[in-house]
């Protein structure tokens, strides 16, 4: 008999994925231009050109068996070096590559990171709206995800109930700034006042509680005055778990890291751990070419303008039809409110019009939806006149 936990996961797909097969037989049915998928975060602007530049550089440089061999299990020694220096570089925070673990992206990160802390019956927080897998990810290491809302207006923490959550039991909360599904972004005194929190409970409790922060967005933000903090300069106890898949657009290449902070407590212990849970759950190393682009390319982004116009365009239009959208400052998503108290309904309504939304249930949110604008400029320009006309349906037009 096979595991029936593992056989309900395999079996059933994600909500985002059932729209995603959905919008590619409707694209046979009616023609792909005619299909408005808002449902997958799949960036759509080419990787930057110090990708390529760099791949086509290691190929003619670096002979075939040294290139395309294991590496260490935490990565080259080089490349973590490279990506620890710039880390330290650009986020004030000394970091060397000791602390540093490669990845296959954001998803083996976070696997790795819940299987490296948690024992049984342990819990992690996490604040709704947030992305669907931290569920399967902190289930899988035998942990429980208490979910705590956000504050409805901003959709940053709600701090009061943050502190009601935490008990003995929590062995961590999780953090995901620019957010998906919001595009919010948490500023200096959300982390600071986060990190107070934190440091109180720990004390009373005597156990650390560790902070996660789940950064695959870090460079996706679009105004000047938008700062991604570091979180590490504001708590001691934290991990971060980065991936590449977004700031370099190369989500099927599965290149990320795990920073753990080297003023962690016991933060060499925890390195260990990281480097244990990585073994347990069969990382042997990230793919070892793309370790080299991602420290030859570190810090560099896609076009970002191409975002920033998709989300003005998207936002602007739909806030003038009526519709009510939280302002999103990073990633590439806007979560605006559902028309209809059943956000189901809703988007069976925008179907009608080939709108492929996201119900935000999946997210852990009610009564909004998730629309992910990394599509073509042109696709959100031939869609505004379909979500006038859904607009008109619920009489939202002043
Ligand atoms: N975390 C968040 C918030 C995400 O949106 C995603 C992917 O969309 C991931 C993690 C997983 O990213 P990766 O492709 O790097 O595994």
């Amino acid at each position: 008999m096979m595991n029936e936990k593992m056989y309900a996961l395999g079996s059933k797909r994600s909500t985002i994925r059932e729209i995603f097969e959905y919008a590619k037989m409707r694209a046979v049915e009616i023609g792909k231009e005619n299909v408005f998928d808002f449902s997958i975060g799949n960036p759509s602007v080419p990787a930057p050109a110090c990708v390529h530049a760099t791949i086509k550089k290691l190929l003619s440089e670096i002979p075939s068996v040294e290139l395309h061999g294991y590496t260490s299990a935490q990565g080259g020694k080089d490349v973590r070096d490279t990506i620890a220096a710039n880390f330290t570089r650009r986020f004030g925070v000394a970091l060397s590559g000791d602390d540093l673990y490669m990845t296959c992206g954001a998803a083996a990160s976070l696997t790795i990171t819940f299987k490296a802390l948690a024992n049984a019956g342990d819990e992690f927080i996490v604040f709704a709206p947030f992305f669907p897998e931290y569920r399967v990810f902190i289930e899988n290491a035998g942990a429980k995800l208490v979910a705590v809302a956000s504050d409805e207006r901003t959709l940053l923490p709600d701090f009061e109930a943050l502190e009601r959550a935490i008990t003995p039991k929590t062995k961590g909360v999780l953090i995901n700034s620019p957010n998906n599904p919001s595009g919010v972004v948490y500023g200096e005194q959300t982390l600071q006042t986060l990190a107070e929190i934190l440091k109180a409970k720990s004390e009373e409790y005597g156990e650390t509680i560790y902070l996660i922060s789940d950064e695959p967005y870090r460079e996706l933000v679009y105004d000047a005055k938008t700062i991604v903090p570091c979180p590490m300069k504001f708590y001691a106890d934290t991990i971060v778990c980065y991936s590449y898949s977004k700031s370099l657009s190369l989500p099927g290449e599965r290149v990320g890291y795990i920073a753990v902070s080297p003023k962690a407590r016991e933060a060499k212990k925890l390195y260990a751990a990281v480097c244990g849970a990585g073994r347990s759950l069969g990382f042997v190393c990230a793919p070892a070419l793309f370790q080299r682009v991602a420290a030859s390319c570190d810090g560099q982004t896609a076009d970002l303008s191409v975002y920033r116009k998709n989300r003005d365009l998207l936002y602007n239009a739909l806030t003038a039809y009526g519709f009510t959208c939280i302002h999103p400052d990073g990633a590439f998503y806007l979560f605006m409110k559902s028309a209809e108290a059943d956000a189901a309904t809703f988007c069976e309504r925008a179907k009608k019009y080939e709108l492929l939304l996201v119900n935000g249930e999946d997210f852990g949110a009610k009564g909004f939806v998730r629309i992910a604008y990394c599509v073509e400029t042109e696709r959100i320009e031939r869609a505004l006149p379909l979500f006038k006309k859904l607009a008109e349906e619920y009489s939202l037009i002043k």
